[in-house]
């Protein structure tokens, strides 16, 4: 970390505490814990245009208070942070989220800092990531990832509600409304997973943005920093959430390799 510390010249990192990691940290009302990320479905159902709400947003506040995800029929970007949760949608507004929504693909955790590294220079996406691949200790956990601060650049997109026969994602996302932003504040919240999740969730990094006036946000597609905060929660424990047996889901190829469909949507 020193070496990389110094190569850089710009980052301070700071250990906050051990690893919170499988030290029992207080149960939460669902018995499972603050190190665990719920999820709801796959991300292979969201590529097959399984889009029908899982979870109500209700319940799943149960689950965490950070994290990301989309709405029934795919209406939006989800935004989750600091217990509150936001939608963006196609028009690049920012709404509230109601109990009685409901989503079909999310990952929620209660966010405990274990890591913080201050960055006060400008650090593209790809340097940003190739830094936390350097730091973070292994590949093969779960981490939820926090960065506060000011942003240059950030490019973000949504993606518009629809209706049934639901197209695959890859089909929605070629017409994507994306945003562009420059000097903007605001958090980036999400996840990096461990490659053994393929089709489940997104290998690497997953990352939605809001602003500071949480007036804009969305699914990241690039970004700058100026100079943020970065906080990480190494996660141990993983749950999933699957739809109903009459859902659209036990009709899907989970045998399929989306793997090209992932990258053509999501990045
Ligand atoms: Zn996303």
């Amino acid at each position: 970390v020193k070496r990389y510390a110094r190569k850089l010249g710009l980052i301070l990192i700071i250990i906050v505490m051990a690893a919170t990691v499988g030290c029992g940290a207080a149960a939460d009302e669902t018995g499972l814990g603050r190190e665990t990320i719920a999820q709801v479905s796959t991300i292979d159902a969201i590529l097959d245009g399984v889009y029908d709400g899982v979870t109500s947003y209700g319940d799943l506040r149960k689950y965490g208070d950070f994290g990301l995800g989309t709405f029934t029929g795919l209406d939006g970007e989800g935004i989750f942070l600091d217990g509150e949760f936001y939608q963006v949608k196609a028009d690049g507004k920012v709404y509230p989220v109601s109990d009685d929504m409901a989503t079909p693909f999310a990952a929620i955790t209660w966010f405990d800092t274990d890591l913080t590294v201050d960055i006060s220079e400008a650090m593209t996406n790809a340097q940003f990531t190739a830094m936390l691949d350097e730091i973070l200790p292994s590949e093969n956990m779960f981490y939820a990832v926090k960065v506060s601060g000011d942003f240059s650049y950030m490019k973000t997109r949504s993606v518009p509600g629809q209706q049934k026969p639901y197209p695959p994602l890859v089909e929605v996302t070629a017409n994507q409304p994306e945003f562009e932003m420059e000097n903007v504040s605001g958090t980036i919240v999400g996840f990096r997973c461990p490659p053994y999740v393929a089709g489940v969730n997104v290998v690497g990094y997953h990352l939605h943005f809001i602003t500071d006036a949480r007036d804009a946000g969305g699914h990241i597609l690039d970004f700058t920093i100026s100079n943020a905060v970065v906080a990480v929660d190494y996660t141990s424990d993983f749950y999933m959430i699957l739809p109903a047996p009459d859902s659209d889901f036990y009709k899907s190829d989970f045998g399929k390799d989306r793997s090209g469909e992932l990258e053509q949507a999501e990045k």
